[in-house]
């Protein structure tokens, strides 16, 4: 799934407990963290190499989308956070939606599917779920959707947007525009 959609459910995740701001951002950052895995492309770009050959081909969906990734994100959530168990188990759960988004909904054009080397690195072994759709396909399309419409609910009622992480006063008003409009 694209990162936009991994940040809205990672959004949607974050409300569940009563987190502070800096606890919902963790929890949501955790949602797209893993496709930081994809910025070897940068060094790929640097040499002069094509991302395929490179850093990026070999270790883009490999080295952040696994176990061993998500328990780091967990601790390090558990170090952070005030409410540290409520915290790190919401990071814990929005790391692997991430996962669980890419293994039914990345196929790559032409219908390569997308495995995960979920045991990384203690073992190479790759999960493939065989019913896996398109990146673009209908129903990554309706996911998106349907979370943007939980989001604007969370604003109407809540009273926060995912902009609180960026800027508290983008956000309040974002809020105050859709509860103007939205019953
Ligand atoms: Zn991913």
């Amino acid at each position: 799934m694209n990162p936009i959609t991994h940040g809205l459910l990672g959004w949607t995740v974050a409300q569940a407990g009563d987190l502070s701001r800096r606890e919902r951002a963790m929890v949501t950052l955790a949602a797209v963290a893993p496709d930081l895995d994809g910025m070897g492309i940068l060094l790929d770009f640097a040499a002069g190499r094509h991302p395929s050959v490179g850093a990026y081909g070999a270790y883009h969906h490999v080295i952040a989308h696994n176990l061993a990734a998500g328990c780091v994100l967990a601790l390090l959530a558990f170090a952070l956070a005030r409410r540290r168990w409520v915290c790190a188990g919401l990071t814990f759960l929005s790391f692997h939606l991430h996962l669980l988004g890419d293994l039914v909904g990345s196929a790559g054009p032409g219908g390569s599917l997308w495995s995960l080397t979920y045991l990384y690195p203690f073992s190479p072994h790759r999960f493939v779920w065989e019913g896996q759709w398109e990146l673009n396909a209908l129903p990554n399309v309706l996911v998106t959707v349907v979370l943007l419409a939980v989001c604007i609910a969370i604003a109407v009622r809540r009273g926060r947007t995912p902009l609180e992480m960026l800027s508290p006063r983008a956000d309040a008003a974002v809020v105050s525009a859709l509860r103007a409009r939205l019953p």
